[in-house]
């Protein structure tokens, strides 16, 4: 275990279910599919960030933090789960929303994860995409103590070395499932953003002796981009587990092909992945990120990328909650 030691507070439910998809193997004639159930981490309709933020708040509330400062896309996963942890511990939210999309929607700007941040009751200030986050939070921080609160920055994404050691355990706890339930993969295969959830994750998986393959679908930037931001990230948390230099930069693989006109932007292929997984295994996966590397994975699976005696395993990070914000995106037919 990497993990002792570290501040931390309970949020998530674990171990999540690591569970076969027997419909979506058969459907697509391909691999054997798995799915790690990250979308049952519990929180507020649970999701990755749930796993990050067990340090991020771990760390806020041993630096006596009383007030929680946060930055997401307007339909952030992240925003959400951050306003409802920052609920469970007695702290106030203060979030900055970016507007990523451009000509958003009624449902966009006011459904889905906007109306839970608006239960939790956490403060939202929205700005132009492309504004200077951590300036802009650092001047909120400010407002905060010149109000004589105390308070405490999250990253977007929790995409910090101390948020990512969720996906540090999240591996660790992979490998344990893998032993007890005995059975192998040959690939996992994740969606890619603020880069947290990959980076921690490979971190885990080679700080543990593991050399499970990690494909990472990008959902916003390009392949090199991507690429460098997560070995980044990945190498600064290997060195805070103290297993420098575990994770090398070859082993960091994205493929950023499945992004469609850009970030947010429906896809045909997100459409389809999105449909087939509701209707082959009755499982909701969102638009933005899940659904975009599920059409990446069904993607390889057809083009023959995954051999058919393999064993897959896709990390499902959530998202759902986003679904009814993106209702007049969806087709459905
Ligand atoms: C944030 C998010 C991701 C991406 O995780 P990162 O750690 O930001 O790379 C994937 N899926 C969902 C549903 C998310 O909310």
């Amino acid at each position: 275990m990497l993990l002792s030691g570290f501040p931390r507070v309970q949020l998530a439910h674990l171990p999540t279910p690591l569970e076969i998809l027997p419909r979506l193997s058969e459907e697509l004639g391909g691999p054997e599919i798995w799915v790690k159930r990250d979308d049952c981490t519990g929180l507020a309709t649970g999701g990755n960030k749930t796993r990050k933020l067990e340090f991020s708040m771990g760390e806020a509330q041993e630096r006596g933090a009383d007030t929680i400062i946060t930055v997401g896309a307007v339909q952030s996963n992240h925003v959400r789960q951050t306003a409802a942890a920052a609920c469970k511990l007695g702290m106030k939210c203060e979030v900055l929303l970016e507007h990523r999309v451009s000509d958003p929607s009624e449902l966009y700007r006011n459904s889905g994860n906007v109306l839970l941040d608006r239960i939790f009751g956490a403060s939202l200030r929205e700005y132009a995409a492309g504004t200077d986050f951590e300036l802009a939070m650092e001047e909120v921080a400010g407002d905060v103590r010149a109000a004589g609160g105390a308070p405490y920055i999250v990253p977007g994404g929790a995409s910090n070395p101390v948020g990512a050691l969720g996906y540090v355990g999240c591996g660790e706890e992979l490998l344990q499932q893998c032993e007890e339930q005995d059975v192998h993969f040959d690939h996992i295969v994740t969606a890619t953003g603020s880069a947290g959830t990959h980076a921690g994750l490979a971190v885990g998986l080679r700080g543990n002796g593991s050399d499970l393959p990690i494909l990472g679908i990008g959902v916003n930037a390009p392949k090199d981009a991507q690429e460098d931001k997560v070995y980044k990230l990945a190498a600064e948390t290997a060195e805070l587990v103290d297993k420098p230099g575990c994770v090398a930069r070859e082993d960091i693989i994205a493929d950023c092909n499945y992004i469609g006109p850009g970030y947010g932007q429906p896809t045909d292929g997100m459409n389809e992945a999105v449909l087939l997984l509701a209707r082959t295994e009755g499982l909701l996966f969102d638009p933005v990120y899940s659904g975009k590397a599920l059409a990446g994975m069904i993607d390889y699976i057809r083009r023959g990328r995954f051999d058919h005696n393999e064993r897959i395993v896709f990390l499902h990070t959530g998202g759902a909650a986003g679904l009814f914000a993106y209702a007049d995106i969806l087709n459905l037919a």
